[in-house]
């Protein structure tokens, strides 16, 4: 296990001037994992003020004080440092209605979401594990951190993180956390669309995603997520061979599905994330591999779209076609022709909508290999036909 030197040296920093430091959440679990971690969490009895004071001789953002939150940069490095907290009752299922600051540990733990992830360590090592969370990681487990009808009661996020952490790390979920997920899925609605499509966006992602989508689909949850959706039970079976992207991964789940696009549009995704998935589901693959076909397919849906259709469909003869033709050819679209819009008005009388409707019909005889993608070849055969 090695800590990055700039994280020790925050670490040794609060230890001297006599506060409490540990890395805690995702970064301890991860180590455990023997995986790298992809970022520091810190959790400090030192107030937020306390922290900042001794930082004083690093750049320090104060990233969310009201949380107890200060960023320090040192090295390079950016960890988040984080007063051990408490939190009160959530009385909209999704933020608590105050936090209030601890000198305890074991209260910063304690308000966790999995075992997994409420494990803290210290500079040497030493793991402060109250729940059994490195039995859990053992035994690849998720399992809530006291009742799980409560926590998900308190922050219904927590449900959908349950099976996103199980997706990622192929773990199981324990029964009883199961089965208060699945009870109280409907508190989903309660939760912003941006934090749900984020941690569905992760868990689609998952090496075991399919498994646990299908035990999703079976209980019910994702009626809490999309309006009457109807889900792509057969995609589940091969959805974790697909790439590990969130976009082709929504495609093959809601695939069929008359109301996917606004499902898409429910989610508060960003404009390209939605044109993709839209791309890929409007895309309807010819049923031969002549190849003026598929150069049709590229044109009307783009490369990337036809190529992750190709592999929504399980079709790897298609999916290598398509693939050879995008990496031997380089004429798709309009762009692409040797010729413009002006060269069809320079050498005919063409005027407005014409001038597109030639151009169509010189893309498609390319596509069709009645003329070569060459200037003087397409300027003849424009004006011969
Ligand atoms: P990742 O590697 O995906 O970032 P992570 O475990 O670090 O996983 P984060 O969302 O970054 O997950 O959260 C950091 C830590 O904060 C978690 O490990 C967990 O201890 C705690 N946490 C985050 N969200 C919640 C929540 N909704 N309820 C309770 N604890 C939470
Ligand atoms: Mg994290």
């Amino acid at each position: 296990m090695h800590i990055p030197a700039p994280i020790a040296y925050i670490l040794q920093k609060l230890a001297a001037a006599g506060y409490e430091g540990y890395l805690v959440g995702g970064c301890v679990r991860d180590f455990l994992l023997g995986k790298e971690p992809s970022d520091f969490d810190i959790t400090t009895s030192a107030l937020p003020e306390e922290t900042m004071a001794v930082f004083a001789a690093d750049r320090v953002i104060p990233t969310g004080l009201q949380h107890g939150t200060v960023t320090v940069l040192h090295d390079g490095m950016a960890a988040e440092i984080t007063t051990y907290r408490t939190e009160t009752t959530y009385a909209d299922g999704r933020h608590p209605d105050s936090v209030s600051f601890s000198r305890d540990l074991g209260d910063d733990l304690c308000r966790r979401d999995f075992t997994v992830n409420a494990m803290a360590m210290d500079a040497a090592g030493n793991i402060v594990d109250l729940y059994g969370g490195r039995a859990d990681l053992d035994a690849k487990i998720i399992r809530a951190v006291g009742d799980p009808t409560l926590r998900f009661t308190e922050d219904a996020l927590r449900i959908l993180r349950a099976f996103r952490f199980a997706a990622k790390l192929g773990f199981t979920i324990e029964k009883n956390t199961l089965d208060a997920a699945i009870t109280l899925a409907p508190r989903l609605t309660l939760v912003s669309r941006e934090r749900v499509f984020a941690e569905l966006e992760k868990l689609l992602c998952g090496a075991s995603a399919g498994e646990i989508l299908s035990i999703m689909a079976d209980g019910g949850v994702f009626e809490h997520i999309f309006e009457k959706p109807q889900i792509n039970t057969a995609a589940l079976r091969y959805i974790d061979s697909l790439p590990p992207r969130a976009d082709i991964r929504l495609a093959a789940l809601l695939d069929g599905d008359p109301h996917a696009d606004m499902h898409i549009a429910s989610l508060k995704t960003s404009a390209h994330f939605a044109d993709s998935v839209k791309a890929i589901l409007a895309c309807e693959l010819p049923n031969t591999s002549e190849l003026p076909a598929l150069r049709r397919v590229i044109f009307t849906s783009g490369k990337q779209a036809a190529l992750d259709r190709a592999q929504i469909e399980q079709d790897p003869a298609l999916y290598e076609a398509l693939s050879a033709l995008i990496e031997n050819e380089s004429c798709f679209t309009f762009a692409d022709l040797a010729i413009g819009g002006g060269d069809v008005i320079a050498a005919t009388n063409l005027r407005g909508k014409a001038v597109g409707e030639a151009l169509q019909s010189l893309l498609f005889a390319v596509f069709d290999e009645k003329v070569a993608n060459l200037r003087e070849d397409l300027m003849d055969y424009l004006l011969k036909s």
